[in-house]
């Protein structure tokens, strides 16, 4: 692991801005010579923090005059935003990584490489012995000391530039400040707290992300207000446990500091606002104010998600997850008396060190009586660094496949019954954009937070002719971020297929 978090080094708001200002003049002098502004690459992979720390990569490196490339070889600065939560995002890095280095033979690219790998020494020296063509590695939720970085790469020698280890550094200063760059202008992500407390046995955030340390609560609502003044219909507050919101303020002796179920309903009173959505919940935090909120302000999103991970007492101790089956499915029972036909998914892991069969049964019991809407399900992974790490056994992993098959078929009757309640429905969806395989259908979500296709086309490349059917409503001003109005026809486990009507 990296060094403790206490041991970080910073760069002050003012040194922030002095590094910024020297990429700045590259930018200006690049512009002047080629007549373009140099591009930039962002890969992003895992959760949607780092899809976060992303957007505000993004928007500093717009700042410094760099406009987004159309692909990582046509690009001037190529950064990879790391996941360590899964062997498959660290695979899937590496190979797009690796397959940069054949432009390294002619004018290169500059390489950064950060987030939660880069806060593990196993991979920080990976990237520096195999892949020494990376510029520079900084860690996780380092946003603020990217201009340094690029302003050191430019700085030093062009021959031979080993990697700027910079992992230890991290910028001061509130993330409502820094610009932000969205992809998607109608959704808004806003970082609540970063970093975990809770060491459940299979996890590497708390080692990657550090302790919880929560956000002030006026930042988040002034970024918040911000976000729906100019234009966002959807908030997704975000952390790695938001119902511990505050819990740190308060162990430092803040004791009025405001809770997650205080913040929610702050932001749901947004006018302008479409949902407000939030993750991750963990259940051993989830307390009867927050099930109040959600059962009061129409704007808080009809749908949570509520990991579960195992329905065994006994595989959840093991996981130190601080929670039984009894007081999930009393939660789950809450939930749904609260807040009529919301929608509850979940995270299941099959395969935990030493799951018995009697576990595994627990877990499709507790499934049964849950009634879950989705779920995530995953094979477990050994995360090297984590308690459960040591545990693993390779041996059983045929019986660990068949219980997984048997899981999913179970979740997926579960997820279609569910959608199935909707057909005959008419719901409102904010509209997302177009399907990636298909430019005549759109796509967007339900404030329970489904998947729902419908034909259409997004203003910018719609015309009367092509659609004009007196049996479908002509969707004449549809635009990414709106509104609309649509007729559940059929579902399917994933998704829903709709056809738009009139809005009122
Ligand atoms: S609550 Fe558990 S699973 Fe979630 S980030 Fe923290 S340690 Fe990881």
């Amino acid at each position: 692991m990296k060094a403790n978090f206490d041991e970080k080094r910073y760069i002050s708001e003012r040194e922030f801005d002095a590094h910024m200002a020297i990429v700045k003049d590259w930018t200006n002098s690049f512009i002047r010579d080629t007549g373009e502004a140099p591009t930039y690459y962002i890969r992003t992979f895992g959760c949607q923090q780092n899809d976060r720390d992303s957007e505000l990569a993004a928007g500093i490196l717009e700042k410094m005059g760099f406009r987004p490339g159309a692909s990582p070889e046509a690009s001037d600065v190529v950064l990879f935003n790391t996941c360590s939560v899964r062997a498959n995002a660290d695979n899937r890095f590496y190979g797009h990584l690796g397959s940069l280095k054949p432009i390294q033979k002619g004018e290169r690219p500059l390489i950064g490489v950060f987030g939660c790998m880069m806060e593990q020494d196993i991979h920080v020296n990976a990237v520096k012995r195999t892949f020494n063509y990376v510029d520079f590695i900084l860690g996780a939720g380092a946003a603020r000391v990217l201009p340094y970085a690029i302003s050191q790469t430019l700085l030093s020698d062009g021959a031979k530039r080993n990697t700027i280890d910079l992992t230890d550094w991290r910028g001061l200063g509130d993330d409502t400040s820094l610009p932000v760059w969205r992809a998607d202008p109608h959704r808004a992500l806003v970082t609540i707290m970063t970093g975990c407390n809770n060491f459940c046995s299979y996890c590497i955030v708390p080692y990657t992300r550090g302790r919880e340390q929560s956000r002030s609560y006026e930042m988040i609502v002034e970024e918040s207000r911000r976000a729906v003044e100019r234009g966002a219909k959807e908030i997704m507050l975000l952390g790695q446990n938001v119902n511990s919101y505050g819990n740190d303020l308060r162990r430092r002796g803040k004791v009025d500091a405001p809770t997650f179920a205080k913040l929610l309903r702050e932001i749901s009173r947004i006018e302008g606002l479409w949902v407000v959505r939030y993750m991750t919940s963990h259940p051993k935090d989830l307390s009867d104010d927050l099930i109040e909120v959600i059962s009061r302000e129409s704007r808080v999103e009809s749908h949570i998600h509520l990991p579960l991970q195992s329905g065994s007492d006994r595989v959840l101790r093991r996981m130190n997850r601080r929670y039984d089956s009894a007081h999930y499915l009393d939660l789950v029972r809450k939930l749904r008396s609260a807040r009529d036909g919301i929608a509850i998914t979940t995270d299941l892991i099959v395969g935990f060190p030493e799951e018995t069969e009697e576990d595994f049964e627990a877990t499709l019991r507790v499934m049964e009586e849950a009634q879950f809407d989705a779920a995530f399900t995953f094979l477990y992974s050994p995360r090297v660094g984590t308690p459960a790490a040591d545990w693993y056994d390779e041996s059983q992993q045929e019986i660990v496949r068949e219980r997984f098959k048997c899981l999913v078929e179970y979740q997926n009757e579960c997820s279609l019954a569910s959608n199935k309640k909707l057909e005959g429905q008419v719901v409102e969806v904010l509209v997302d954009g177009m399907s990636r395989r298909d430019e005549t259908i759109l796509s967007g979500r339900t404030h329970d937070d489904r998947l729902v296709n419908f034909p259409g086309l997004l203003m910018s490349s719609f015309t009367c002719q092509e659609w004009s059917s007196n049996e479908v409503f002509v969707p004449h001003e549809v635009n990414r971020g709106d509104v609309v109005q649509v007729l559940i026809e059929s579902a399917g486990m994933y998704s829903l297929e709709a056809r738009q009507i009139q809005n009122d």
